[in-house]
């Protein structure tokens, strides 16, 4: 029986020292590492949330209409993306909050004019209604005709802009087409001695927006006829290419400087602004042709001689 209990009080002895050693290294270790546990949340935490917190700040300015608020890119990768993300968003917003004010700014100006004018005559015709005369008359309808013309052209432009303006495409005689808004300006402008030729072979059908071709082109064919100086001899020319059909529209014109052919199709832009007044023009029209011809993916495009005249074109592919 002693020898039992010696040796069971002998193994007992060791095993309890290396539990509790055990034990207390436990301790030391759960310690250190809730440390680093604390240590390695408090560095994440700052890395990941201290950009995301400035990040938000700026959103929160952006969001307010604070355009400048510049995005730092610091911080992991994803949250340098977020930045270079929100900052190009910055840069497209104040872009058209620019643009906004500029339409604006153009369009009350626009519309103020012909209003000042329209009031003035009406308000002489009232004080002296025995003198009316017939430019007095004419004046205020060719201006109601500008008022009218450039609302048209500012719903067309916003309905383009918003995607509203969908295509209704279907198989249709251009040639007919082209000819028929030849036959009706030809019409419409006899008295003031134009003359406008419509060269073409065989009809021609192609799948498009008829309404809003016809629209373009016509666009087109105006201002050829409001740029035209003393010859005011117009040519369309429909020419057949192998798989598509190329519309030309000549016109003997003012010309346009090589420089200021690219800005032609942006909204406004007119060549020269003081010499504008006198003609019906409000700096849309163009616009309007380039959205229809991209909504069709049609080529389209001008030739230009300062003095001498312009080639507009454009070209539909043919099924
Ligand atoms: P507008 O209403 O002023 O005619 P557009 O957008 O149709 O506006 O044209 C933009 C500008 O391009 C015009 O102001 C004019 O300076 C120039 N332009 C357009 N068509 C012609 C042309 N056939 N000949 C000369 N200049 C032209």
């Amino acid at each position: 029986g002693q020898v039992i209990s010696l040796t069971f009080y002998a193994m007992i002895t060791p095993v309890n020292a290396t539990v509790s050693t055990l034990q207390i290294q436990l301790y030391i270790i759960t310690a250190i590492m809730i440390l680093a546990a604390v240590a390695i949340a408090l560095v994440l935490s700052d890395v990941i949330a201290k950009p995301l917190v400035g990040l938000n700040d700026r959103a929160k300015k952006l969001s307010k209409g604070n355009y400048n608020a510049d995005f730092i890119a610091s911080g992991y990768l994803e949250v340098k993306e977020l930045s270079d993300t929100l900052n190009s968003t910055a840069i497209e917003l104040s872009k058209v909050d620019e643009l906004r004010r500029q339409l604006i700014a153009n369009i009350s100006h626009d519309l103020r004019t012909p209003l000042a004018l329209i009031y003035s005559y009406a308000e002489m015709m009232q004080d002296f209604p025995d003198e009316i005369t017939t430019t007095q008359v004419q004046t205020i309808m060719s201006e109601t005709r500008r008022l009218s013309s450039l609302v048209n052209d500012i719903l067309d432009v916003s309905k383009l802009e918003t995607g509203a303006m969908e295509l209704h495409m279907y198989h249709y005689n251009l040639t007919e087409s082209i000819g028929e808004t030849v036959a009706r300006l030809s019409e419409l402008l006899k008295n003031d001695g134009y003359s406008i030729v419509f060269q073409h072979s065989e009809d021609v059908y192609v799948t498009a927006d008829e309404a809003k071709i016809t629209q373009a082109f016509y666009n087109l064919l105006t201002n050829a006829v409001n740029y035209s100086s003393e010859d005011r001899h117009i040519t369309v020319t429909q020419s057949r290419e192998q798989k598509s059909v190329r519309i030309e529209v000549l016109d003997h014109g003012e010309g346009i400087a090589q420089e200021n052919i690219p800005y032609i199709w942006d909204r406004y832009y007119k060549v020269d602004k003081k010499h504008k007044r006198a003609i019906t023009g409000t700096g849309l029209g163009l616009s309007i042709v380039k959205k229809i011809f991209e909504l069709h993916g049609a080529c389209y495009g001008v030739e230009s001689e300062l003095g001498k005249g312009s080639v507009f074109w454009f070209q539909l592919e043919i099924q």
